[in-house]
């Protein structure tokens, strides 16, 4: 079978025509050079206006990446035409293969980077003896032409969190769509200020904003301020997963003040693997733990005072009426600001502070599912872990548009991978 036989099978080129192919060397790599002819009486098209312009001359023969074959490179080699063209003057041609200025053809480039939703980029280069930057711009490439033909209307739900990126305190602001059936990761900003979220809401449509009906958030104030504003419609549910993540922290840091003063005062390090124990809702318990638990309650510790009350804020969402709920709060919050547990107060604090918009959960019941944004979050740190090595934010929002953003894609005539 002829190698232009496969050729015009899964990448036939309109109006132009598979030629002879030469098996080359290239840097100790077999390499296979397929020359491409235009098709005769074909006319080129002018990559400025699309349309067909008489020929004006050829350029020099040059290069296109193909996708390799049993690892044997492949290489078309086409002399452009340049085009004269009334509107544009004399310019190059556009050809299906590629893009004028792009080494790598469009298959190549799909190739690479569907391959980089799989393995890390670095990965993706190595196994296909393709160079970092190479990957990179393929995966940018995909992402640009899926942005530039999302719909972004009908959007029901959305979920805005943040997360922490690099080294030190450079976060990231993420705003997720968490319709039931249609979760996507829909933008990505530096930073966790006002700005970065008023970022996604400028492109949004007016309609598209008005379609929103419930939002879901953290309670950090830029995001609330903004939100707020933008789309001040939808019912706001602070998210189940961060409130109960506060609460961890402030049971971390009694049990954390409680073991020093303890090793202080010369008592028996009982807090020192309790960690498990205290912050392990009490069914997921294993039995040693449940000894352990047993034996520290004895102690009636403030760790355990923190624990219980956080154990008895969980039937909190188990309330059918948003009345019942809103009794259980206060008198929760009330208990717990004379338990007299600094961290614990803290929490308090901040519920009361936020007491309609933890109501809303109860209205958005069966619509926003705990831990849905927290979900896609995780899947975030292990796509900026995979992609490992990235130093700037352009490289870590292209990377996560690929993996978690469900960008469109072209019809392919053949899929490479
Ligand atoms: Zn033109």
């Amino acid at each position: 079978m002829l190698l232009k036989t496969i050729l015009n099978r899964v990448a036939p080129q309109k109006s132009f025509v598979y030629g002879r192919a030469t098996l080359a060397s290239e840097g100790g790599r077999l390499a296979l050079e397929v020359e491409i002819d235009p098709r005769r009486d074909s006319r080129p098209v002018c990559s400025g206006c699309h349309r067909k312009r008489p020929g004006y001359d050829r350029l020099p023969p040059r290069r296109f990446e193909f996708v390799p074959l049993w690892q044997i490179a492949v290489f078309f080699v086409y002399a452009m035409r340049r085009v004269d063209c009334p509107e544009c003057g004399v310019v190059v041609e556009e050809v299906p293969w590629g893009d004028g200025k792009c080494q790598l053809t469009t298959a190549y480039r799909w190739f690479l980077a569907g391959w980089a939703k799989r393995l890390s980029w670095r990965e993706v280069a190595v196994a296909f003896h393709a160079s970092w930057e190479a990957v990179y711009r393929a995966v940018d490439y995909a992402v640009a032409w899926g942005l530039s033909r999302r719909t972004m209307t009908g959007i029901e739900a959305l979920g805005v969190d943040e997360v922490q990126w690099q080294r030190g305190h450079r976060y990231l602001t993420l705003v997720y769509q968490i319709d039931a059936g249609a979760r996507r990761r829909l933008w990505i900003g530096l930073d966790r200020t006002e700005e970065s979220l008023r970022g996604f809401f400028r492109t949004l449509t007016d309609e598209a904003k008005a379609s929103i009906r419930y939002l879901c958030s953290d309670m950090w104030k830029p995001y609330l301020n903004v939100l707020a504003q933008e789309v001040s419609g939808a019912i706001h549910v602070l998210d189940r997963f961060h409130i109960m993540q506060a609460m961890n922290k402030a049971i971390d840091e009694v049990r954390a003040e409680e073991a020093r003063r303890l090793k202080r005062d010369g008592y028996e390090p009982v807090l020192k693997h309790a960690r498990w124990c205290l912050l392990k809702r009490r069914e997921n318990l294993t039995e040693k733990q449940t000894v352990k638990l047993a034996e520290l309650l004895k102690y009636n510790l403030r760790s355990v005072r923190s624990h219980l009350l956080r154990e008895d804020f969980q039937r909190f969402w188990t309330y059918q009426y948003p009345g019942w709920a809103r009794r259980f709060l206060r008198e929760w919050c009330t208990r717990t600001m004379r338990s007299k547990i600094e961290p614990m107060k803290k929490v308090a604090r901040m519920l009361r502070g936020h007491e309609g918009l933890i109501l809303n959960w109860f209205q958005a019941h069966g619509t926003i599912s705990a831990g849905v944004a927290e979900g896609l979050n995780n899947k975030v740190k292990l796509t900026t872990r995979k992609a490992y090595g990235f130093r700037t934010f352009d490289a870590v929002k292209v990377a996560l548009y690929h993996n978690l953003g469900k960008l469109p894609e072209p019809e392919f005539t053949h899929r490479f991978c």
